[in-house]
């Protein structure tokens, strides 16, 4: 019947004492614990932004590309931007001389969409897109959170905590197969002694 108290505790449910019921020596036990855990527990807390917190090795910060000796690792294959969930990459490639024969004439990743999956990392064959440690962005417009090329390349010395980190976590019965090898990252049929055969084959069928 409506209006009508109903009691819903259950079978043994602990009733409370006198002070239990006075309501405010309770406060005061739970104000207590919360003194002594402030006093004798280490502080988790920051004084941001005067105090950074420097981000643990696994930590997944804004995406960056490699740079190596001044140039992306980057072959522009595009397969970041295809795995990329809210599709925050995009990029224009362009031919470029030499063995490595492909590369960004422009790459952007929209920082506003981006949420920090690291599905770009994951499936990048060159190891030329990680997972940085920067975490505090602040933009005045959309177009400002636009990343374009000058402002994502970054030299591999300054990554080298990321790299170090992910060669670790390479699964060891690979026997190296995904290790990111340097001379790999010319993905040349230009210069591929596959095509020079077929081209002589071709010219004596
Ligand atoms: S971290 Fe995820 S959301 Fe961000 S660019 Fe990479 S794939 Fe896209
Ligand atoms: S997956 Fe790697 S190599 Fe391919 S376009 Fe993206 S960053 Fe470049």
């Amino acid at each position: 019947m409506p209006g009508t108290p109903v009691n819903t505790a259950t079978a043994g449910e602990r009733t409370l004492n006198f002070w239990e019921r006075l309501y405010l020596p309770e406060v005061f036990k739970g104000l207590g614990y919360s003194f002594r855990k402030i006093y004798n527990e280490p502080m988790y807390t920051f004084q941001y932004p005067e105090e950074q917190w420097y981000p643990p090795d696994s930590y997944r910060g804004r995406p960056v590309l490699v740079e190596e000796e001044g140039k992306t690792r980057c072959v522009s294959c595009n397969l970041c931007a295809r795995a990329c969930p809210p599709m925050a990459i995009s990029m224009k490639s362009q031919e470029m001389e030499g063995p490595k024969e492909r590369e960004p004439e422009w790459f952007e990743i929209n920082m506003l969409r981006c949420i920090y999956c690291g599905f770009c990392e994951e499936v990048c064959p060159e190891e030329a897109i990680i997972m940085s440690k920067e975490y505090d962005m602040t933009f005045q417009d959309r177009e400002e959170a636009i990343f374009g090329l000058d402002r994502l390349m970054v030299p591999k010395e300054r990554l080298a905590d990321r790299l170090d980190w992910l060669a670790a976590q390479r699964n060891p019965d690979s026997q190296g197969a995904w290790a990111h090898r340097h001379d790999n990252n010319h993905h040349s049929l230009r210069e591929s002694p596959f095509l020079a055969s077929l081209a002589a084959d071709l010219a004596h069928a």
